[in-house]
């Protein structure tokens, strides 16, 4: 098994009541797990059988891609929150911000709308150029913006899989609350 279940950096229930713990169990334990388990088979006997990740999402296609993909996207998705942290980005990343979005306030508006604004499966991304030019991106299912050459710094996912258990249908509910666990220092330091 070359590719392993990322480790959670909070107990299962520490992102209550904005992720719950079933939510966290299923979709850490579960789904992720699933796309682990199906990445390792499918590398086998491959030219990928030693590239790292994100190799593997650059260059890969079909059911390849899907699955590293999502490996990917949910190790930066799990490792970016911590309970409580209702924080801010602060430096470089927070000018930046600034500079792009006018505020953190209006750049949160827009990432949201972005996220509401994604039709079925799919992530929303806070991505970086070469230079640090800030961008949203918008990924249907397993995209990620290392595709396009850009960083991904901060990820929502927007999959049902995500918010269903806590929020039914309530997409936008489910992304305005995100931001109360966003552990801005581990987004920072992907900058
Ligand atoms: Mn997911």
């Amino acid at each position: 098994m070359k590719f392993e279940l990322v480790k959670l950096p909070y107990a299962a229930d520490a992102l209550e009541p904005v992720i719950g713990k079933q939510t966290i169990e299923f979709h850490h334990g579960k789904h992720l797990q699933t796309y682990v388990n199906n990445l390792n088979k499918l590398i086998q006997d491959t030219k990928f059988e030693n590239a790292d990740l994100e190799t593997i999402v650059r260059e890969s296609d079909g059911a390849l891609f899907n699955n590293a993909g999502q490996v990917l996207n949910h190790n930066l998705y799990f490792t970016q929150f911590a309970p409580n942290s209702n924080g801010k980005p602060s430096g470089k990343l927070a000018a930046a911000i600034d500079a792009t979005y006018g505020t953190f306030e209006n750049f949160q508006k827009e990432f949201e709308a972005a996220g509401v604004g994604l039709f079925g499966s799919g992530w929303l991304w806070l991505a970086a150029d070469k230079d640090g030019k800030l961008s949203i991106t918008k990924e249907s299912n397993a995209g990620n913006p290392v595709t396009k050459g850009l960083k991904p710094l901060l990820g929502f996912d927007v999959w049902e899989h995500a918010y269903y258990l806590d929020y039914q249908n309530r997409r936008a509910d489910h992304l305005k609350e995100l931001w109360k666990i966003v552990d801005w220092k581990a987004v920072e330091a992907r900058y």
